[in-house]
């Protein structure tokens, strides 16, 4: 039915950062709300979809999965270009994953200027003890340059589906 269809709105998420930050599991931790300790490294680029029901609105999440590799950089702009919102992750047991974040908002902004929807998440949640970026130094990071910031476990669920659904939120408002 037509008339279903077109009142489903469909928004593209765009994955970056450094490599094993976390990317691919927290997109398999939010659509198949599993974890597993070894992942392939991501070879190119791949989408999957998730539908959320917000109120009495049904939206479609496609996920766009990437590699953080240099090689793959030269894909990054393309990538980037038609996104709803880029998903911006880091690992806290590993400060220069986060140094990298200013890599990847450039990246972003040269895209997409100033407007886009970004969300900056800090993975791995789960292990305080090897913790090396600390939570305020990502709020204030976050609050500088206008992010959506939340702290996340890939392995635990920790804030993943809230965080997708503030932004399927977010991005529905903003339309
Ligand atoms: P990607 O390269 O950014 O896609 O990172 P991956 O999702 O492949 O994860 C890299 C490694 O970190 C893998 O061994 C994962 O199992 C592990 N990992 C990912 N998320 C978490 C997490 O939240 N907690 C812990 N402890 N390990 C994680
Ligand atoms: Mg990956």
């Amino acid at each position: 039915d037509q008339s279903i269809t077109k009142q489903v709105k469909k928004y593209k998420l765009v994955f970056i950062g450094d490599q094993s930050v976390g990317k691919t599991s927290i997109i398999n931790r939010f659509i198949n709300d599993s974890f597993q300790g070894t992942q392939q490294p991501t070879v190119g680029i791949d989408f999957v979809a998730k539908t959320l029901h917000l109120d009495n609105k049904t939206i479609r999440l496609q996920l766009w999965d990437t590699a953080g590799q240099e090689r793959f950089r030269s894909l990054i702009p393309s990538y980037i270009r038609d996104s709803d919102a880029a998903i911006i992750v880091y690992d806290i047991t590993n400060q220069a994953s986060f140094a990298s974040v200013n890599k990847w908002l450039d990246y972003v902004r040269e895209e997409r200027g100033d407007g886009v929807l970004i969300v900056l998440l800090a993975n791995k949640l789960d292990l305080p003890d090897q913790r090396a970026v600390q939570t305020v130094d990502g709020q204030q990071f976050a609050k500088q340059q206008n992010l959506i910031f939340s702290e996340v476990s890939a392995k635990e669920g920790n804030n993943i589906n809230d965080v997708f659904k503030n932004l399927a939120q977010l991005l529905q408002g903003s339309e």
